[in-house]
């Protein structure tokens, strides 16, 4: 009985501010977590506008560009600390020069073009990414490109055709830059698979994966533990 009255006792004089006379109490702090930097990623859906690239059918490459590039940009959007910037996203033209001063503008620390290929022969198929003549092997573009490659054809299960050299307007930025072949829309076998929404999202998820893995080897993006 005693313990009880002392008990409320003490928890009146608590509640009366008797302990707290000479400190009123702080003011919560607000807790803020670390701010982790964001890291943008230029994402390029290829032609656009009056600019079809190539054209199989009815299809038309600039539509299949920018379906494969907006599941790829929500895919970034949803990771921590990463953010997307997308060149175009409706059909419109875009001067080539113009989509790498958006990216740069926009603060992007890569430039990734997305583009399905053709050729004249239907049995041509598989994937490969694309690095401008001018950049050295061991530069960041290689890199880039061999994480994205890599990437993409493990998620896709796409035949490897690998890194390749050509002249480019990527050659005009500072940035990374690479472009994405994802595959052969002339293809009879993969023409169809490049239509279809689950394997446009394996894509994306393998282009997300390439992007990720060079942004953890760069150290610009931390990696989980
Ligand atoms: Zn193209």
């Amino acid at each position: 009985m005693l313990i009880i009255v002392i008990v409320v006792v003490i928890g009146s004089l608590a509640l009366a501010g008797v302990f707290n006379r000479h400190t009123p109490p702080a003011p919560e702090p607000v807790v803020v977590g670390p701010v982790a930097p964001v890291v943008t990623v230029a994402i390029d859906p290829g032609h656009g506008g009056r600019d079809p690239g190539g054209v199989v059918g009815d299809v038309l490459e600039k539509n299949v560009n920018l379906e494969i590039a907006n599941r790829l940009a929500e895919l970034v959007d949803a990771q921590p600390g990463m953010k997307a910037v997308l060149t175009r996203t409706t059909d419109v033209s875009v001067d080539n020069q113009l989509r790498l001063q958006l990216a740069e503008g926009a603060g992007a620390v890569l430039y990734l073009s997305v583009h399905v290929n053709s050729y004249d022969d239907p049995s041509v198929n598989g994937a490969e990414t694309l690095v401008d003549d001018t950049r050295t092997k061991d530069g960041p573009s290689w890199k880039l490109a061999e994480s994205v490659q890599n990437a993409l054809v493990a998620a896709t299960g796409a035949r490897d055709r690998g890194v390749r050299q050509q002249g480019l307007y990527l050659q005009h930025t500072k940035l990374p830059a690479v472009s994405a072949e994802v595959g052969f829309l002339t293809s009879t076998e993969e023409g169809p698979k490049l239509l279809d929404p689950a394997y446009q999202e394996k894509i994306a998820q393998g282009l997300l994966q390439g992007i990720i893995d060079y942004l953890h080897a760069t150290g610009e993006l931390k990696q989980e533990v």
